[in-house]
């Protein structure tokens, strides 16, 4: 099939209802080939001022009221179906994420939305039984859910389309206004679904996107007085440093991991290769629940290695935008390089390299890699690889597999195979991660279910029923008469 492609055009930024141009441009390049996507306005310090006491003036005017918020949010995601096509297009150019993966994104946005329209919906609080106590007698209380004001935003470039949707729909849900800052590498798809939600009717005010370096508009928006609430995805190492920057602030923090997968001999083995071959390598395994390290039970090691690289040598490796392509380019060549160095720093330690390992495509792509037994000091066992990489090594006691699938700083998602429900009990139990997934994937997400890590992975969740939790505080009521 023919690859499709996006007409490359400048993108103004978005500050309080108002598209602007600054003078300053930042080419965004396709992570493929290099080519000009487009170019966006780039912010800075001051206009993050200006977007944040917007923000919060357009907060405290009030006037958008809990229908008002789902009604625009419905609407926002008929107009992000109607226009999934292009958001599609956007995605696989800007982040080189395969066309086929990218449209999954762009209507999994579509789901985002909705559910938030549901939280503007629900949101409420609750009562307290004042009674229940002498102290309290004659005393109603009533447990308020007040929204922050203005939520700082950050997102990284892995889901530029998807994951600005689970910063900005929950954040507007719950009354909240939002300045936003898109990853460097991905802006066009942040302001294409800001122009989403004006087209929705978002007031003025209560949303503006400001692209521009971490350093400056990033920090910005994390030490602005005015927003109460920082919601930041991305790596560990910046978003616990945002976090110590600001103590005094309600910071939400969804961040990377290695996840691991356990496939037990009493287990679906076949089917769990067969998600392995999908959920270790899609998008070049440039997302925080890729499937990095593969814990398979001795009894089925060979066959189960045997059919993951056979299913591995079957992957299309190449052009983003292409609908076949099953695999495409790292985020950039700085990237490529070090993922392609960590493999090699593995297998000179001793790890067995099963498949893969070089660069090909003329060098734009890292082939997909399955490496076996690295030892345990290897950066692709104690780190977060971000790239097309798995590693797999064999136990024999189960108990002995959870061990090792604990063994990592990071706790964001686990995957395991067995159809004895006592072992899947155990893994609930044992692993310490945000999310267990029994006969199922640890890449496995919907959108409407709590997402977020333990350990360095983070400390909150989202999909749209908790993040409003997350991007409220409580204020506590008593009425006598
Ligand atoms: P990154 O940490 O490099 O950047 C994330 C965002 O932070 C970008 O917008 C960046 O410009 C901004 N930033 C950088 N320095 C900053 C600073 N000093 N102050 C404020 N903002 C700053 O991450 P990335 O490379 O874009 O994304 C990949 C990472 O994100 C991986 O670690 C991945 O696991 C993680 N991730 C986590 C989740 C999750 O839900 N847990 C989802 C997707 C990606």
């Amino acid at each position: 099939m023919a690859t499709q492609s996006l007409q490359a055009v400048d993108h103004k930024l978005l500050v309080a209802g108002k598209w602007l141009e600054t003078g300053a441009w930042e080419e965004v390049p396709s992570p493929y080939d290099g080519t000009v996507v487009g170019r966006a306005a780039q912010g800075d310090a001051d206009l993050v001022d200006r977007a944040a006491r917007a923000a919060r003036e357009a907060f405290e005017a009030g006037g958008f009221p809990q229908h008002e918020r789902a009604a625009v949010l419905d609407r926002a995601a008929e107009l992000a179906s109607e226009r999934g096509e292009d958001l599609a297009l956007t995605i696989a150019a800007e982040a080189g994420k395969p066309l086929k993966t990218a449209r999954v994104e762009a209507a999994r946005c579509v789901d985002t939305l909705t559910f938030s329209a549901v939280e503007a919906r629900k949101l409420s609080g609750g009562t307290v039984p004042m009674e229940a106590s002498p102290a309290g007698a004659g005393k109603l209380g009533v447990m308020l859910r007040v929204p922050y004001g203005v939520v700082g935003a950050i997102s990284p470039f892995n889901f530029p389309l998807n994951l600005v949707a689970h910063k900005i729909g929950p954040a507007i849900a719950a009354g909240n206004a939002v300045v936003l800052k898109p990853a460097g590498q991905t802006p066009i798809s942040a302001l294409k679904l800001a122009a989403i939600l004006l087209d929705a009717g978002l007031p003025e005010g209560w949303l503006s996107v400001v692209p521009g370096s971490g350093s400056e508009v990033g920090a910005a928006i994390v030490e602005h007085e005015v927003t109460g609430a920082i919601t930041f995805t991305g790596s560990a190492g910046v978003g616990w440093g945002i976090r110590s920057r600001v103590p005094h602030k309600k910071v939400n923090l969804e961040l990377g991991s290695n996840a691991p997968l356990i496939v037990h001999a009493d287990g679906d083995w076949e089917t769990a290769a067969d998600k392995a071959q999908i959920h270790a390598f899609s998008h070049a395994g440039q997302s925080c629940i890729s499937i990095q390290r593969v814990l398979v039970h001795q009894d089925v090691a060979d066959a189960f290695v045997e059919r993951l690289v056979a299913n591995v040598g079957s992957l299309r490796v190449g052009d983003p935008l292409d609908p076949e392509t099953d695999v495409g380019p790292l985020i950039s060549p700085g990237d490529r390089d070090r993922v392609k160095e960590w493999v090699d720093e593995a297998v000179a330690a001793g790890a067995e390299l099963l498949c893969g390992g070089e660069l090909v495509d003329q060098g734009r792509c890292l082939a997909p890699t399955l490496l076996g037994s690295p030892p345990r000091d290897a950066k692709v066992w104690c780190e977060e690889i971000f790239g097309p990489v798995a590693t797999i090594d064999r136990f024999s006691d189960f108990g002995e597999a959870l061990r090792m699938a604990n063994d990592s700083k990071f706790g964001l998602q686990a995957g395991v195979f067995t159809r004895d429900v006592g072992r899947g009990l155990e893994a609930a139990e044992t692993l310490e991660f945000g999310g267990v997934l029994v006969n199922e994937v640890p890449t496995f997400r919907a959108d409407q279910m709590p997402y977020g890590g333990v350990k360095e992975s983070g400390n909150t969740r989202e999909g749209p029923a908790f993040a409003v939790l997350e991007l409220t505080e409580e204020r506590f009521v008593t009425l006598q008469g």
